[in-house]
């Protein structure tokens, strides 16, 4: 049975999901988002392989830290672990997108970082979006290495597959990586057009840290 009380964000989480496909971030049952549960140690994550207009919110899994799963009548994400071990090492984590869009992956497969082509992008990312050597991305190994490429930084590029943001709630998670895919097509419209490109750093903008 699910517990009534985590109805509310169980269908943020499905909205999101269902937002993901609105916005090209995600085809067929790609990407999977999570969010802590406030006041716990438990955290939300999507099932696995479920098309996201056929998810209900009662499908979403909950799991304890060690991936154990603690409610839920489905598997959790396959990557999981990935989830679990970015909320280790970001405290200031809330809420975890990853999604497999078409542009910011064009960059993975390229190995180069999305360059902050656009100040939208910059003030949610704080700074370019490096990329993840390929692995196998089921794994708290994976997990932890890349958290060592994405720093203090809130997006990261997995070569090969897609991305993850991170966030403070998952509406600015979520933020995040439209405002990332959005940024690397315009990147790519940019190189097209001229090798002498205009760009950002989150530095130069001049903002708060904290923000
Ligand atoms: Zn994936």
């Amino acid at each position: 049975m699910f517990n009534r009380a985590h109805l509310p964000l169980a269908f943020e989480i499905l909205y999101y999901c269902q937002k993901s496909m609105e916005y090209g971030l995600n085809f067929n049952t790609q990407g999977n988002i999570s969010a802590r549960i406030p006041g716990t140690d438990l955290v939300m994550v999507t099932p696995s392989d479920i098309e996201y207009d056929r998810m209900s919110a009662t499908d979403m899994v909950i799991v304890d830290m060690d991936g154990a799963v603690h409610s839920g009548s489905h598997a959790p994400s396959s990557e999981i672990d990935v989830h679990l071990a970015t909320y280790e090492r970001r405290p200031d984590a809330q809420a975890i997108v990853h999604a497999e869009p078409v542009f910011a992956n064009a960059f993975g497969v390229a190995g180069t970082p999305i360059a902050g082509s656009m100040v939208n992008m910059i003030i949610y990312t704080k700074g370019e979006v490096p990329i993840m050597p390929f692995q196998q991305s089921n794994s708290r190994e994976f997990g932890e290495a890349m958290c060592d490429v994405m720093g203090d930084l809130n997006a990261v590029v997995w070569a090969n597959h897609g991305i993850l943001t991170v966030g403070p709630d998952l509406r600015t998670a979520f933020k995040t990586a439209v405002a990332v895919e959005s940024a690397a097509k315009i990147l790519w419209a940019a190189k097209a057009i001229s090798s002498d490109l205009s760009l950002l750093s989150y530095d130069e903008l001049g903002l708060d840290h904290a923000l």
